[in-house]
């Protein structure tokens, strides 16, 4: 049983989001309660985090937390094309010797937990086992929402704000048909863990892999992480990945065997358990907020793994939407126009990161070939791998890309380097 039969704020989800969000409504004062339908800590994906998650652990104070948890530092990005180059790490420190351009490999349970307790630390109410079964916003704020606690029992509380951080379950969102697909990206992926997995070593820094394919109809992500175990995880096309008449293994194993890269990486590998499947994660949703409740982390959109952008946009949208949330609560202002102030804004950064999913998804573009030619952006396209899009003029980086993707997508030579 949850104590209370109301609160100032109700929190949907104990992930990055929610937990976020939970902390920083909480420590104002204002009641917040948090539910997670799971047990804590518990499993998900999303391992490798975009180092502009920096100033949010830093404003969280949880910077010493994250080292001493025996996270593995993530020091930049490698990408190996399709033929099996590999091409020098992406090291961020390299661009700007700075703290915040380094970020963690993380194990999600315990990364979650860090954030559940974080909450609770800030005066959060937690409560794990916990689901959300129903959610009453036909009226003005308070609203009312339906639990079912660890008991098993049934219990309604009203809340004057309630930030829906449910994931890709997107409770608010898919009730009030707000998401949308996005018809380019739908595609699925086939995970798993990795014993005796190849690493940097030799003292050489950790970082993230993206490896394309052969056919460069799928590629791989390669995240080394602090348990000894490397995630590894394909990622393509619904259709391609989700083969019919091929069972996940078969399909992952067969990719493995057409990415140079990954197979000489996992020679020497055991797999741990089985491997997991996710599809349809892509999305947006036409609303991120209304009167008395907000949209935060892949309970208002989640666009592609390609970056590891999932994170830190839950961690940022948590951030916006409890600004907003307690500047509201302080006022005494819950109104859509409030809840959502933040949101356009956020929207712009995001639209960044979206173009830049496109342009890898453009099976003739090369990143490396438009870096050479363009050379004058690689400080945009380093705060675009950072997740610098909510402040600077990364965004400049279209004005050359964009032109140039028109060119390779229909077939056309290749532009001539401009010296804008
Ligand atoms: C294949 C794949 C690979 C990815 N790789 C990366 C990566 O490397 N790096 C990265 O940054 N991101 C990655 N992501 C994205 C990342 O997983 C998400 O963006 C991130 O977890 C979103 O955080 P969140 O807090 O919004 O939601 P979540 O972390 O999903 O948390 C939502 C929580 O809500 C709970 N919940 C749901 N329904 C209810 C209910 N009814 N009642 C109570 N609780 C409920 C869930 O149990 C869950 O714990 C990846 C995503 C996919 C699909």
């Amino acid at each position: 049983m949850i104590a209370n039969r109301s609160y100032d704020c109700v929190v949907i989800g104990a992930g990055p989001g929610g937990g976020t969000a939970a902390a920083l409504v909480a420590e104002h004062g204002f009641s917040t309660l948090l539910v997670e339908r799971d047990k804590m800590p518990r499993f998900h994906v999303g391992e490798s985090l975009m180092p502009e998650t920096y100033w949010i652990f830093e404003r969280l104070g949880i910077l010493h937390e994250l080292d001493k948890t025996g996270f593995t530092r993530k020091n930049g990005v490698q990408f190996v094309n399709s033929s099996g180059k590999e091409t020098a790490p992406f090291i961020f420190r390299e661009m700007d010797d700075r703290d915040c351009s380094e970020s963690w490999h993380v194990k999600r349970d315990k990364f979650d937990q860090l954030l559940y307790e974080t909450a609770y630390n800030r005066g959060a109410t937690c409560s794990d086992e916990t689901r959300v079964l129903d959610i009453d916003i036909r009226n003005k704020s308070p609203h009312r929402v339906t639990l079912k606690t660890a008991d098993g029992k049934e219990q309604e509380i009203s809340a004057r704000v309630i930030i829906d951080a449910s994931g890709q379950q997107a409770l608010l969102a898919s009730r009030l048909g707000l998401k949308e697909y996005y018809p380019d990206l739908k595609k699925a992926a086939i995970w798993g863990y990795f014993e005796g997995a190849q690493r940097a070593g030799g003292g050489k820094p950790e970082v993230t892999c993206i490896l394309h394919t052969s056919s460069k109809d799928a590629w791989f992500w390669y995240i080394p992480l602090g348990d000894g175990t490397v995630s590894v995880g394909l990622v393509g096309d619904n259709d391609f990945v989700l083969k019919r008449g091929n069972s996940p293994q078969q399909t992952f194993e067969e990719q493995v065997n057409n990415c140079a890269g990954v197979k000489r990486r996992l020679l020497d590998a055991n797999q741990v358990g089985r491997l997991n499947v996710a599809k349809e994660f892509s999305y947006r949703t036409t609303q991120q907020a209304g009167d008395g409740w907000v949209l935060v982390g892949d309970a208002g959109g989640f666009i592609d793994p390609i970056y590891s952008s999932g994170v830190y946009l839950a961690l940022k949208s948590a951030v916006m939407a409890a600004d907003a949330v307690t500047d509201g609560l302080h006022r005494n202002d819950v109104s859509e126009k409030q809840l959502g102030c933040w949101t356009r804004d956020y929207e712009k950064g995001v639209e960044l990161i979206r173009r830049l999913v496109r342009a890898f998804y453009t099976k003739e573009f090369s990143f490396g070939q438009f870096m050479k030619a363009h050379p004058q952006h690689v400080m945009n396209l380093t705060n675009l791998l950072v997740g610098r899009v909510f402040e600077g003029n990364a965004g400049k980086i279209f004005d050359d890309m964009d032109p140039w993707l028109e060119k390779v997508r229909a077939g056309e030579p290749i532009p001539e380097a401009s010296n804008s």
